[in-house]
Parts: structure tokens; sequence; C-alpha cells
């Protein structure tokens, strides 16, 4: 049997089930794979290890039906360790989101996807590192440590979920929990060897989730394969009272919508502004190899075009950075963690505090978000975006008239080296084929679609579909990897 360590949710759980090793042997499994390699990699920034162990006994417990049956006894999740990123609010944890500014918070209470989680009997597994509030590309911005793609250390795991990537593509987690607002999941996911599945938007409860840009974040599952996604998508989707945005309609049974997955007749569209000059060959070659894949299995495979492509970047910096400085003027010295000792004045403890606290980047975000919102711009730059956001969501509404999916690239490069990219505009070149389905608000997924020549580095081709089309994106995702199955590295 392979170590505990390396197991997807599914096969975790099946072991469990069977009783060939308990909860708490495979949280055990997992910390001790953490205290061994992570080290090098960098993934995690804290690890409660009694408060997961403790978690486990529970769930062993529900299982051998020594503690009261509850709905969790039945659940593929019950006694799953799952890493979480460090910007999802776990009650009695820290939340630092990779920031100074929040350097000794520890949350009150448990976000909804936490709440779901547990009630579905998962183990919350170590804090893993990110982006300063999610805002970058490498996990380089965060100011908290430094995470290494496990597929070669010189290089960054992407981003903003580099951690939860670094995690499970490094057999360090079986199984992440990854927030995307424009990329973040997808990108990662694509350089580490991971699936990585962004809900359409409203899916998933953001509430206890740090904003970001609240009409872009999602939370979603970084897995060792589909039927993982589709598992760990089941504990987290639904609607949820304290966030106004999930819709109260039903959730699919995603796992019951993989039995029997093929492409037979799946029409996949093409669209031509998802291969242009910036892509490299490398990508290129794997993406169109992941296409004729396809159509070898039966899909039609459609040229489609969504003509505001290009304007998608463009308006990503200005509706995601304005809605970022509204959200982050809450992190202001009084209420949240750090405080400046040296100012002697309200107004200077809010500067100073946020002066200390927030990293380049944000400083940089907020700056953005502050002018594109200011009286005399709020037209000319955010409320222009909204109109041109409008126009990139009927490219999609348009072409799934007459698609069941897209298939795109995921980024333009697979993982680059630590430091190689440091002016910022080509850093937000990475999210240039994820962000406009996040402006859409659509659900795409990133699966392992092979490993580049020169470097043998691990690149994903992904699917996106229709809002509220998780059922159909991963049974495509299925059919998909069925053919071209995960190689663990
Ligand atoms: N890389 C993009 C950014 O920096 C997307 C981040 C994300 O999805 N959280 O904004």
């Amino acid at each position: 049997m392979s170590e505990l360590y390396m197991l997807g949710i599914e096969e975790a759980a099946k072991g469990l089930e069977k009783g060939d090793f308990s909860s708490v042997e495979l949280t055990q499994a997992i910390i001790d794979r953490v205290h061994d390699h992570d080290g090098e990699i960098g993934a995690y920034l804290t690890f409660d290890e009694e408060g997961a162990l403790a978690a486990a006994k529970v769930a062993d417990e529900i299982r051998s039906g020594k503690s009261a049956a509850s709905p969790s006894a039945a659940s593929p999740l019950l006694g799953i360790p799952v890493a979480i990123k460090d910007l999802i609010n776990v009650r009695g944890q820290p939340c630092t989101c990779g920031s100074k500014i929040l350097k000794g918070y520890v949350s009150p209470y448990d976000a909804t996807v936490i709440k779901n989680l547990k009630a579905a009997g998962a183990v919350c597994a170590g804090r893993v590192n990110m982006d300063e509030f999610a805002m970058g590309s490498s996990t380089e911005n965060s100011a908290l440590g430094r995470t290494v793609n496990p597929y070669d250390t010189s290089r960054v795991p992407g981003g903003s979920s580099g951690g939860s990537a670094a995690a499970v593509g490094g057999d360090l987690a079986i199984a992440a929990l990854g927030t995307d607002t424009g990329g973040s999941i997808r990108q990662p996911a694509s350089f580490c060897n991971c699936v990585g599945l962004k809900p359409s938007y409203g899916r998933v409860s953001r509430f206890g989730v740090t904003a970001f840009a609240s009409s872009l974040d999602q939370v979603g599952p970084m897995t060792k394969n589909v039927t993982d996604a589709a598992l760990l998508l089941q504990g987290l989707a639904g609607h949820d009272e304290m966030d106004g945005t999930t819709p109260d309609i039903p959730v699919p049974d995603y796992a019951k919508a993989l039995e029997g997955a093929t492409l037979k007749g799946v029409k996949l569209g093409l669209p031509k502004e998802y291969f242009i000059d910036g892509l490299d060959p490398e990508v290129k070659a794997i993406t169109d190899a992941a296409v004729k894949t396809c159509a070898d299995a039966g899909a039609e495979i459609v040229d489609v075009s969504l003509p505001h492509t290009e304007y998608a970047m463009a308006v990503y910096y200005i509706v995601a950075p304005a809605e970022a400085s509204a959200n982050l003027a809450r992190f202001d010295g009084v209420r949240y963690g750090h405080r400046s000792d040296k100012s002697d004045n309200v107004f200077n403890l809010y500067a100073r505090s946020r002066a200390e606290g927030f990293g380049p980047e944000v400083k940089r975000r907020i700056i953005m978000g502050t002018y594109v919102l200011s009286s005399g711009y709020y037209d000319a730059y955010y409320g222009r975006a909204l109109k041109v956001r409008t126009l990139i969501r009927r490219d999609f509404e348009e072409v799934f008239k007459k698609v069941d999916a897209l298939i795109a690239p995921v980024a333009p490069t697979a993982a680059f080296k630590i430091g190689e990219v440091l002016d910022p505009l080509k850093m937000y070149l990475n999210d240039l084929f994820t962000i406009p389905g996040s402006l859409a608000g659509n659900c795409s997924v990133s699966i392992p679609a092979g490993f580049t020549a020169s470097a043998n580095l691990p690149v994903g081709v992904q699917f996106i579909a229709d809002a509220f089309c998780e059922d159909k994106l991963l049974r495509i995702g299925k059919a998909f990897e069925d053919i071209v199955p995960p190689v663990r590295g």
C-alpha cells in the first residue's frame, strides 16, 4: 500500500471505511510528512496538531458508532484531513492572510465553509501560505514565509493559493481549500500538478472568508484528482443565509454526475482569443494535445470567439483593486492585528498601522482602487469597467448557447523561477486566461495535462462551463482525466 500521505480523498475514505487505518493515523501521517518535508517546501504557516488529532479521534468514534450517529457518519469527508488557506476563518486558529497586519489575530468563529466541512466530519489540518490578501500569482507576496514548488524547488508554486497547491502537489495534504478571485486556484493547481476548481460565483459561501474582491472571490477545492474535487465541493457548496450572493438552488450530487463520464458528443469550444502570441510554446503544445485527446475521445471541437477578452485584464485591475480598497479599510490598527506603537493621535494610528502592516503589492492595490473610485474618476474608470464586465459576461452567455464547455490554457507559462518576475504588470499576465471567467462568474477547473519537455514541469488544461454547471464541468474533467490519468511526482 502506498504511504497514507499520498492518498487522495476517495482512496483515503475507502481505507477508513474498510478499517485499514484510522483518521488519527491518517492525520498523523500528514503531520509526520509535514515535519519531514515542509521545511523545504514551506507550504504551511501553522498547524494545530493537537486540534487536528482531536477532531480525527472524534471522526473515528463516529465511524465506529461509539459516538452518537450524526449525519456525517455516511459522509465521504468523515475523518479526512484538509489543509486550509490562511484567509478562511477557523475558530480558535490564526488567520493571517499572509500579512503582517493580522499577526496575532485568532478567529473567534468558523467560516460557513468550515462549518460545512466540520459538519461533514472533515478535519481542519493546518493553515497554508498565500500571497498577502490573495494578491499575487507566485506566493512571493506572502509576508510570512516562502513557499516553493514541490516539482522544482527553485520555482514558485503559483498563487495566490500557492501553499494549498504545494501541499497537495507535494503530498503534504490529502486535499486543500483555496480561493480564486482571478485565477488563484487554477494557476497554482496548474503549476503544482493538482486539480483546482473555481466554483461559479455564489455556489460557495464567502461568509468568514477574508474579502479581497467581493464580487469575484470564491472558495474551491484543490485536490489530487477530479473525483476528490467533486467530493470536496459537495462539502462546501450551497445556500447560506449569511451570504446573500448564494442563491437557494439545489446542489447536484457531484460524485453521481461523474458516473459514466464521457467526452462522446460533448461540444467543446476553442476560444481563439486564448491562443495568442504570449502563450509559451510548450504550454501551447500541451493544450493542443489535450484538445486532440478530447477530439479523439469523441468530443466535437468548435471554434468560438469571446471578443471582449482583450479588455478583461484592464477591467479586473479596476474592479478588484476598487473592491479591495474598500474591503481592506477595516484593517485600521484598532479592531484587528497589528497596531503601531508610534502614533500620538488616531489618524496616525490608522496610517502608521497600515503603513507598517501592509506589504507593497497590497498598498499598490489600495492606491489603485482608491484612485479609480475617487470623485471625478469613478465614471471614467470604475463605472466603465462595470459596463465592459457586462460585455465580457455576455460573450460567455453567447458561446454557452453553442457549446457545453470551453477548453483553454490555464496560464501562459509553467512555473517560473523564484524572483524571475519582478515587474507587477508581468505578474498580472499570469491570469490572462483565468480572469475572464472570474469576471463572468462561471465555473472552471484546471486539470493536470502533462509536463513540459524542457524542464519537466506540470501544466494544467482549463475547462470552463456556464454558471452553476459544476456537475457538467466535473463530468467533462473526469472523462478527460480517465484518458490522461494524474501522474504523481
Ligand atoms: N493573481 C491575481 C491577483 O493578483 C488573482 C488573485 C486571486 O485570484 N486571488 O489579483
